[in-house]
Order: structure tokens, then sequence, then C-alpha cells
């Protein structure tokens, strides 16, 4: 279960990890519509859903879903400093979204699936919670993982149809 913060509100990793992974869900089967990898995620601050995205597959290498909530909500609340907000989202962030929520102080990283092809909050390398860096985020893994999880290999699978070009399974390699 979770812990009461302050303000009196459960925050993550609790029974409201559940419902805010759904959403980020939601996401990941919209960016799945769109052929795009089926990542989603949302930005929560006060039990609120601040923002919400999915990669997308773009010229930019960085638009991952993470990038893209973390960039919505720091415009949204005017700061760079997102403490107290928590990033949900589908598959465990790469190197580059859990530095990138370090940067931006989140207090908690809520997970679906592990990436043993690039997690970087608990598998391959633990940056959230690296105590040589000069922030440190909660985490919690495995949040409605098996929906989040099949809906990756789904989208592969699709990939790998005849005809299509095989490319590597970048992501989601249990
Ligand atoms: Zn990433």
């Amino acid at each position: 279960m979770g812990f009461r913060f302050g303000l009196g509100f459960e925050i993550g990793f609790g029974m409201d990890d559940i419902e805010f992974m759904s959403q980020a869900l939601f996401e990941a089967e919209r960016a799945m519509t769109r052929g795009d990898v089926p990542v989603g995620a949302v930005l929560v601050r006060a039990g609120e859903i601040l923002a919400r995205g999915s990669n997308v597959k773009t010229n930019d290498p960085t638009a991952h879903a993470e990038i893209q909530v973390i960039r919505l909500g720091a415009e949204r609340l005017g700061t760079w400093n997102l403490r107290g907000c928590d990033l949900y989202v589908t598959l465990e962030p790469c190197p580059m979204c859990a530095g990138a929520g370090v940067n931006a102080r989140l207090r908690g990283i809520v997970f679906g699936a592990r990436d043993f092809r690039a997690g970087a909050a608990g598998t391959l390398y633990d940056i959230p919670r690296d105590t040589r860096l000069n922030h440190r985020c909660k985490v919690r893994g495995g949040v409605l993982e098996d929906r989040c999880l099949e809906l990756l290999r789904e989208y592969f699978r699709r990939r790998r149809k005849p005809g299509a070009p095989i490319s590597g399974e970048a992501e989601c390699k249990p």
C-alpha cells in the first residue's frame, strides 16, 4: 500500500497506481493505433493527471513517452522543477528518460513492464535511485506488467508479419 504525504492525499505506490497505469496504457494503445511503439505515460500531481503522452515516431530520438509528459508537465506548471510529481509509464524508462526524471526532480517513477534491453530504473541501471546523483526518485515496477508487455509483444508480432521489415525487438525482451 502507499503512504501518506503531508498534503493528505495518497501518493504513488498504492491503489492509485493501478488507475494511473491504466491511463498510461490507454495512451500506449493510442500509440499502437498510430503505428508507434506502444509505450504510454502520464504525469501525476496531487492525484491529478497533469500530462499524457506516448512514444512518437519522428526524427527526434528523444521523443519517448516520458520526455513528452515531462516537457508538457513542466510547461503547464511553468517550472522545470517537478517535485511532488509522479511519472507513470508502461515500460521501464531508458537511461535518457530516467535521467530526465532525476533532472526534473520527480518524486516517483512507476513503470509497468521491465525492459531487459534498456531499462534504467533497476534492470540495467538504477539511475533514479543512484545515491551519487543529486536527486533520487522512488521507484515501483511491475504495475499491470502483463498488459503493458502484451501490448508491446502484439506490436512486434504485427511488425513481423510476412513482408514487414524485420527489425530488432528494441524493447521488451523478457
Ligand atoms: Zn526513454
